[in-house]
């Protein structure tokens, strides 16, 4: 039944409540119903697209598919046309008069479910179409179905109770949207205000968008392209424009899946990580979209935090547009994405590690400290992590990198455990006293020379089975190998280091001979198992508690060494020179150790040493 005068509809009551809400709320991200709109306005014209591979007879079938945005700031009005679908008479009492659209009545729920105060659920939710009421006086919708034999309608409405619809002619197929704004969103009647929208949220759809006559989409999506069809450049321009990026990206991952969800992604690493360079912490910006449409530019869950480095865009057609992080439902759908995507991205950085190594290993430079981060913290991915972890070690050549798993390849039947060494450079851990007994053994050490990497290595705990253990810890025990000629005897070597305990006191918790010297006369060993040589430095440097009691050390002496034997032959001869030159060997071994706090006694005492020399 069509009828030329207007006629007048209530709305459902759901409507009228949602419609309360959205015109009252004072929620500032009013420019969201830009990308809802335009979002009809694409899905109308992908449902034309369907339609006219079955129906011969379209209306008006000429017509580009294409989105007309207009805007007049004088009148302060913005239109937003679409060549689409249409609705008839009916569909526009069905779909705008009715709560059909599932993101509503969720964010009726939850309004419902003490939500009220919280006007930022509309930005979460999206409410479609009603979002127009946020910043319209009045709205008109224009439309003409597909179907010829359909004549013409306006809906119109300013958003209190009810809705009118009347006959209109002349119409072109598809809808017209014309929002007459309230005085205080005039500034959505301005050309570059809805560029800036328009090219936020809506820059892939796939359909022409033309703001006052001019195209403002022009680059495509290219996730939703065949890999084989991009080119280099392409990819490039697109990480540009998309990440707001000035360099060229170091990798990228592009790829789909339809199992457990239908996932297209592209992802890029940028060339070098700000947060090294001492810019502030990155933010998760990985993009998600819904078949084109932004869901949301900065999702937090999406990915694991340590992957906050990448950059890129994830489309799932299996997301609602207005995802929301309240419910259950969408935040297992986020969880299920971000697994899939992180064990797809971990996949992808083993096999550069493989088959592209110099590349893998510029890359680990720079964004390395990211997947050590992950090895700590994220137990879901530790296993796969820690095999991209490189170092150097006793083993490699200065600058070359060892995995893991190479270390383990060579190490010999009888080594249980890998070792590890943190320390400032290669140079410090190579001249330093406790790699020598490892040298002397054939095992090899890692090198750790970052200040997380005790942390790093103290949470993975192990690897292979095999445990991680720091090479300069006091438990470490080491293999007898064949000692060299001219050591003292075990009775003097007791009474050398009864002389030393006596003579250094409280600053050592016990001196005993040791296995792991070889040419140094003695090392300093960490006896509070609560806190490294690390550590401590790092509460130093922090200010926390603790970090001004005095160090507990063993001290481990060489008895082959010359400067022991030398010790003890004078040590009952002229014992307050012995005295002295004790205290200098244990602030040497507090110096390797990264455990001198203050060195100004020691060279008051090796003044004094000198005096006598
Ligand atoms: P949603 O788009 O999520 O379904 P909306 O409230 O935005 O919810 O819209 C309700 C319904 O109105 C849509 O499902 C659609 O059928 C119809 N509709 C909205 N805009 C258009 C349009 N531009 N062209 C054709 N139909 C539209």
């Amino acid at each position: 039944m069509s009828t030329a005068t207007p006629q007048k509809f209530e709305f459902q009551a759901e409507i009228k409540q949602l419609l309360d809400i959205v015109i009252h709320s004072l929620y500032t991200e009013k420019e969201i119903f830009v990308r809802e709109l335009v979002s009809n306005a694409s899905d109308a014209l992908e449902k034309l697209r369907h339609t006219q591979i079955t129906e011969k007879e379209i209306f008006d079938d000429k017509l580009e598919l294409e989105i007309n945005v207009t805007t007049d700031d004088k009148a302060k009005t913005i239109t937003i046309q679409d060549f689409g679908i249409g609705m008839t008479r009916a569909e526009l009492v069905e779909n705008l008069g009715t709560i059909a659209h599932s993101g509503s009545k969720q964010f009726l729920k939850a309004m419902g479910e003490g939500g009220a105060k919280n006007s930022n659920l509309i930005g979460q939710f999206g409410v479609g179409f009603y979002s127009a009421f946020m910043v319209a006086k009045s709205v008109k919708v224009y439309s003409h179905s597909w179907r010829g034999a359909e004549q013409g309608h306006v809906w119109s409405s300013d958003g209190s109770g009810s809705y009118e619809i009347e006959e209109s002619d002349g119409q072109r197929r598809g809808s017209k949207i014309v929002i007459e704004l309230k005085d205080d969103c005039a500034d959505y009647a301005s050309d570059w205000k809805i560029k800036e929208i328009v090219e936020r949220y809506s820059a892939f759809v796939s359909f022409p968008i033309n703001l006052n006559g001019k195209r403002i989409n022009t680059i495509q999506a290219l996730w939703l392209r065949s890999k084989n069809e991009i080119k280099d450049e392409e990819y490039t321009e697109f990480y540009k424009f998309q990440s707001h990026a000035h360099d060229d990206p170091r990798l990228r991952l592009h790829f789909s899946a339809d199992a457990p969800l239908s996932i297209n992604a592209l992802l890029f690493v940028p060339k070098d990580n700000t947060e090294k360079l001492g810019f502030s912490r990155l933010e998760a910006s990985v993009a998600l979209y819904c078949r084109k449409v932004l869901i949301d530019s900065k999702p937090k869950d999406l990915l694991p935090e340590w992957l906050r480095f990448l950059k890129g865009v994830v489309d799932s057609e299996d997301l609602p547009l207005n995802i929301s992080r309240e419910t259950m439902q969408d935040k297992a759908l986020i969880a299920k994405l971000n697994t899939v995507i992180t064990k797809r991205l971990l996949k992808f950085l083993e096999e550069e590690a493989k088959n592209r190594v110099d590349a893998y290993n510029e890359f680990y430079a720079e964004f390395g400290i990211f997947l050590k981060e992950g090895a700590a913290m994220d137990y879901t991915h530790k296993d796969s992590l820690v095999k991209l972890l490189r170092f150097e070690s006793s083993l490699t050549e200065k600058g070359k990198t060892t995995s893991l798993a190479d270390y383990v390849s060579r190490m010999g039947s009888e080594q249980k455990e890998i070792y590890y060494l943190v320390g400032p450079n290669r140079a410090a851990l190579e001249s330093g006293p406790y790699l020598e007994g490892f040298k002397a053994r054939n095992l090899e050490v890692v090198f750790c020379y970052e200040p997380v990497d005790e942390y790093v290595m103290g949470n993975v705990r192990e690897f292979d089975s095999k445990k991680l253990t720091a090479a300069d810890h006091a438990d470490v025990k080491l293999s007898d190998i064949p000692k060299p000629e001219g050591a003292l005897s075990e009775d003097d070597t007791k009474k050398l280091t009864s002389f030393l305990k006596e003579s250094l006191g409280a600053r050592v918790e016990e001196v005993k001979a040791s296995d792991r010297l070889v040419d140094s006369p003695a090392l300093a060993v960490n006896a509070d198992k609560f806190m490294s040589p690390q550590m401590r430095r790092m509460m130093k440097a922090m200010k926390k508690d603790g970090a001004d009691e005095p160090v507990k050390v063993n001290l481990e002496i060489n008895p082959r060494s010359a400067v022991m034997k030398r010790l003890f032959e004078t040590h009952t001869t002229t014992p307050d020179r012995a005295k002295l030159v004790a205290e200098q060997i244990l602030d040497n071994a507090l110096i390797s150790a990264g455990l001198l706090d203050d060195a100004n006694p020691m060279v008051a005492r090796l003044y004094k040493l000198l005096e006598t020399a």
